[in-house]
């Protein structure tokens, strides 16, 4: 975890408060929470042991009264995790607090491990049972919730298996995962720097790649691929056994193929996901036009890969934290004022914790805590503009938990991973748009607008890019092992169509493929950033077609929080995953802001 230097910024002092919760970690009502909620998930055990696979399924009364009461364990186990989390991440030196959530920790685990049975025995019951219950009105609000827990009857082992396959995962694809982990974050970059050498940790050194210089970039691109070749036989071997495990697995659980477990976990259907990703592929000319444009803004007859993300002019605009506010709550208003209201709140109560100091995490994100507590927002505000578009980015996720926390219970509350990201990347958008219009100089607008387009490609082309690289991956392990020289061979082609002729890839690059955490993490992850980024793009023209007219549907799709699958969730809004004219409708936003990119280049 990094923290980031105290530093004096306009959101000195802005820190949440989380007394809604508990009032510190010493708080008596913690510990008495802790008791309440092992005790309440003994007595679920006592009650429901057993009595929900039974011959002919249980009653509809006795069902609900279980899930109702597990909603109630859900819910304190809601608070008192999301209480720790949020304590530490304020604090992450505080040794209070620290213990504090080492107790939560393990007394939640526990309580997991008490209410486990619940979930087995319920996939257990015979499907023609368990269809009468679901179709009952009077579980309506449970249904969901309960029919994607069943997907995962074929694929779940007896449970001394489950047991088993749990423990020993421990020193097997766990061990090699924290392998990879600890060798990932100790690696140092030796970076020349002002006429010295500098050991910097990847992430930094791959921040000087966005540097200004080119000479810079140059040096920081060179040492870290420098830094990674040696390691390439460890690395590949660490992800060969890690693949090998997971095909294991999947044979062992009847996964017809290796996208099938994250398909399943995304609630997806993989007609949509290939259908995507073909349109994806048809729209790399995209990309090659904004390198093409990139070159000429970087007087560069063909820009490489460490001038990708090479800043274009200046970005060194300063935005304080209540000029940021006053625009963010602007701009919302614009969309609707209720959203606006909703993000108020966030200011007014103390949902925001936005100082910098030492000893808070870094970054930011947005915790939903549980349907009956409002969200909070963690984040580190510097003044930048990029700073005041992470605000917007996670006031949107706050938006979005708000709604859902009103209108569904816990079961339904979270949205599935490809459109958990759908209302904070609108909402950064939304605020990103009147930004823009509010930048007086060319300028300006360009700076920002290049720095948007590519984060943009950089999420639908470049995640696709990675998914593509694990297909190829998955599919030669079944007959021979991953190779470093294979993994390089992968990893060029998958990038190849991406770059084109536009933008050149380095010998050194081969080795990109070695340092992504998500290959080792969650195979497959990366498509649903693909999804998400372009499901808000068409989103967001629809939005610009529609006007106002679009706002209630939006705001209904944001309330139905996880109370269905991804399609279901958006076929209100006249939308249909399987079709390629969907997914076209992201590009042509996208082309839209490369268009403009154009002109105010043609401008400056
Ligand atoms: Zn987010």
């Amino acid at each position: 975890m990094t923290s980031p230097v105290a530093t004096t910024t306009s959101a000195a002092g802005v820190r949440w408060d989380l007394s809604d919760l508990f009032a510190g970690p010493d708080d008596p009502a913690l510990a008495a929470a802790l008791d309440r909620v092992t005790r309440d998930a003994d007595d679920f055990a006592a009650a429901y042991r057993g009595t929900i696979n039974v011959v002919g399924g249980p009653s509809v009364e006795h069902l609900l009264a279980a899930l109702r009461h597990l909603e109630r364990v859900y819910d304190a186990q809601g608070r008192l995790g999301s209480y720790a989390s949020l304590a530490f991440a304020a604090d992450t030196q505080n040794v209070a607090i620290q213990n504090a959530q080492q107790r939560v920790q393990q007394r939640l685990t526990a309580v997991n491990n008490t209410t486990l049975f619940f979930d087995l025995e319920w996939q257990a019951v015979a499907e023609a049972d368990a269809e009468r219950l679901m179709a009952d009105p009077r579980l309506a609000d449970y249904a969901h919730s309960r029919r994607v827990e069943r997907l995962y009857t074929p694929h779940t082992l007896s449970e001394p298996e489950e047991k088993m396959v749990r423990e020993k995962d421990l020193s097997g694809v766990t061990a090699w995962s924290r392998l990879f982990t600890e060798q990932t974050s100790a690696l140092l970059i030796p970076v020349p720097r002002d006429g010295k050498v500098e050991a910097i940790p990847l992430d930094a050194a791959f921040n000087l790649m966005r540097d200004p210089d080119r000479s810079v970039r140059r040096a920081a691109h060179d040492a870290v691929y420098d830094t990674l070749k040696p390691q390439e036989q460890l690395r590949a071997f660490i992800y060969d056994t890690i693949v090998q495990d997971r095909l294991t697995m999947d044979r062992l659980r009847h996964y017809p193929d290796p996208m099938a477990a994250q398909h399943l976990y995304n609630e997806i259907q993989p007609a949509a996901v290939e259908t995507m990703m073909a349109v994806v592929e048809d729209n790399y000319h995209l990309a090659h036009d904004y390198w093409r444009l990139k070159g000429r803004l970087l007087g560069l007859d063909k820009p490489t890969i460490y001038d990708q993300y090479a800043p274009i002019g200046q970005t060194a605009r300063q935005l304080g934290y209540d000029e940021a506010r006053d625009i963010i709550l602007e701009a919302l208003a614009g969309f609707s004022p209720a959203f606006a209201d909703i993000a108020r709140q966030f200011y007014d109560k103390s949902w925001i914790d936005a100082e910098v100091r030492p000893g808070k995490s870094g970054g930011a994100f947005c915790s939903g805590v549980t349907p009956a507590v409002h969200p909070y927002i963690l984040c580190n505000y510097t003044d930048s503009l990029r700073d005041a578009l992470t605000v917007a980015h996670e006031l949107g996720h706050g938006i979005h938990d708000y709604l859902a926390g009103r209108a569904q219970n816990i079961y339904n509350y979270h949205p599935s991973l490809p459109v958990a990201e759908t209302a904070s990347v609108f909402a950064e958008i939304t605020v990103f748009d009147h930004l823009v219009a509010r930048q007086g100089s060319t300028a300006d607008q360009l700076a920002l607008l290049t720095g948007t387009i590519e984060d943009m490609m950089a999420t639908v082309f470049r995640q696709n890019v990675l998914t593509r690289y694990e297909q190829r991956a998955y599919a030669a392990r079944a007959s021979q092992r991953l190779t470093p020289d294979l993994l390089k061979g992968f990893w060029w082609d998958a990038n190849a169509p991406y770059y084109g002729d536009a933008l050149q890839m380095t010998d050194g690059y081969r080795w990109g493929w070695s340092y992504i955490p998500h290959f080792i993490g969650t195979r497959f992850y990366t498509y649903a950033y693909v999804f998400g980024e372009l499901l808000v793009l068409a989103l967001y023209q629809m939005y610009r077609e529609q006007g106002a007219a679009f706002v209630p549907g939006y705001t209904r799709l944001l309330e139905s929080g996880g109370s269905a699958a991804p399609q279901d969730l958006v076929r209100p809004l006249g939308i249909d995953l399987t079709e390629r004219a969907f997914w076209q409708k992201g590009f042509d936003e996208l082309a839209r802001l490369i268009r403009r990119a154009q002109q105010l280049a043609d401008e400056v």
